[in-house]
């Protein structure tokens, strides 16, 4: 089945996504559109959504139905910045079985979450540019795959443990 939203979202294609509000970028410019499907995004309004999925740059935004919609067309057409992605990743990167838009996008991931950011944070200054990996020494390696096992380590809690919260109201 081909679905004509996958080619519209071609540019978003293979980007880490993540889901949040929908803030403007100025006064002109106060709403967007589904990459995918052209649905308007924007702070506030009648039949407009308020949030979706968006690269870190915020200049792509993909709604929530298309981005569930797509996710699962093609391995990698959209995810999620998670800490198991991020951990396939640098399996990838290592492995020299990568593509190269996800040098570009592992470079610029910068996750939300502070624990997954820190990990990431950490990957970064192992062994220099992500398309280096590969050639990396043994200890290198090894410190980049104990950070995979810390990013597992962190999904797994994330999905059974009960949430973190940091408000007093909580
Ligand atoms: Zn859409």
């Amino acid at each position: 089945m081909t679905d004509w939203r996958i080619d519209n979202a071609r540019h978003t294609r293979g980007a880490a996504l993540h889901v949040q509000k929908y803030v403007r970028r100025s006064d002109e410019w106060e709403h967007d559109h589904c990459e995918a499907c052209t649905t308007k995004i924007m702070e506030s309004g009648a039949n407009v959504l308020t949030e979706g999925y968006t690269t870190t740059d915020k200049y792509r935004w993909i709604c929530a139905q298309c981005f569930n919609d797509l996710k699962g067309a093609s391995t990698r057409f959209l995810r999620e910045t998670t800490p198991e992605a991020v951990a396939d990743d640098i399996e990838r990167l290592l492995s020299g079985n990568y593509a190269a838009w996800d040098v570009d996008d592992y470079e610029h991931l910068n996750p939300r979450d502070r624990d997954l950011r820190e990990l990431w944070r950490r990957s970064m200054q192992v062994g220099g540019l992500p398309e280096e990996w590969v050639r990396l020494d043994h200890e290198h390696k090894n410190e980049l795959r104990d950070i995979v096992r810390h990013l597992k380590q962190l999904g797994a809690h994330g999905k059974s443990g009960p949430r973190k919260f940091s408000g007093p109201d909580a």
